[in-house]
């Protein structure tokens, strides 16, 4: 347990009298009350939470999330197992305390990828639209067209042979089942990578017991903020720039979040943020691009050569706009 304000380990978070009288520990390091959250109500914390409040992530991802592993035994070890039926039982045991342990993490995990890959869905489906309705009769895009190399030039035939063309001739099923694929597979390496730099590259590892489930935490709530378009499709407002303007937004909680946590330097989170962003990048497409043609070499060339001129394409009009 910490101090939320001067992170320093503290005891104890309050002291129960025999009149059932509660007192919260002062802070013998800054003097403060350790953590007042203990008193807040749920909505409050909430409200904190959205407002990027430090004390509210460090309640919830040291104190709150401490006390709650502490109630549960570590994983019992492999080595001491002397047969197979021993390892099974041991197995059966580890992985029935993890879901225990960490049901309630997991089912927000499971809202949270659930939105997500809902809103995936929704935007690729409004960008292909987008993109394919485009032309270069654009008033913009025929100014531009004499600056322009030939292979920046907005051609809507690019679209047509890209991955998400494809997809969006299969079933509703099957493209859902993209989709999920997509986003587990981007989720996943997302919060393994960030996890993985902060903890061995930045060297957070030693500071705390729990430091990997404190950083898996801290990603997770962060991580919230990208189901804010959720909102946006209720009203009128689920315009592509709105879409991007929050993806900005979630981003942004994303490494104020770890910043307020771990206490690093900006520089370090973005530098880790852009690498994982661009691992994700070139990871996450290629290998669906694998599954979506079936392994045919010329099929999976075709589609990363199309996937490239549509970059070029983009990139090019929205940087000379
Ligand atoms: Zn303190």
């Amino acid at each position: 347990m910490i101090c939320i304000k001067c992170m320093q380990p503290v005891d104890s978070l309050y002291t129960v009298y025999s009149n059932d009288h509660i007192q919260l520990t002062d802070c013998p390091f800054c003097q403060e009350i350790v953590d007042k959250y203990v008193e807040i109500d749920n909505v409050l914390l909430f409200i904190d939470l959205l407002l990027l409040k430090p004390g509210a992530y460090r309640h919830l991802v040291f104190n709150s999330l401490e006390l709650h592993l502490a109630k549960y035994p570590k994983g019992k070890t492999l080595k001491n197992c002397q047969s197979l039926y021993d390892h099974i039982q041991v197995l059966i045991s580890n992985v029935k305390n993890w879901f225990c342990k960490f049901d309630r993490l997991n089912r927000l995990w499971l809202l949270l990828l659930s939105f997500e890959i809902y809103l995936t869905w929704v935007t690729e489906e409004s960008k292909y639209i987008y993109y394919m309705n485009r032309n270069n009769n654009d008033g913009k895009l025929i100014m531009l067209s004499k600056k322009l190399p030939e292979t920046f030039k907005w051609d809507s035939t690019t679209m047509r042979n890209t991955i998400t063309s494809k997809v969006f001739t299969w079933s509703p099923p099957m493209q859902y089942l993209y989709f999920a694929s997509y986003c587990i597979l981007d989720v996943s390496l997302f919060h393994s990578l960030t996890r993985r730099f902060i903890l061995k590259k930045l060297h957070w590892e030693q500071n705390f017991v729990y430091s990997k489930d404190i950083i898996s935490y801290t990603i997770l709530l962060s991580y919230g903020a990208k189901i804010f378009p959720i909102l946006m499709l209720i009203w009128p407002y689920d315009t592509l720039i709105s879409m991007s303007i929050i993806k900005w937004v979630a981003n942004f909680y994303i490494i104020e979040s770890l910043k307020i946590v771990t206490k690093l330097s900006y520089w370090s989170i973005i530098k880790v943020f852009i690498t994982v962003s661009f691992l994700r990048y070139c990871l996450v497409k290629p290998v669906l691009i694998l599954f979506v043609a079936h392994f045919n070499f010329s099929i999976i060339k075709n589609l990363i050569c199309q996937e490239f001129m549509l970059l070029l394409q983009k990139s090019g009009t929205y940087l000379l706009l």
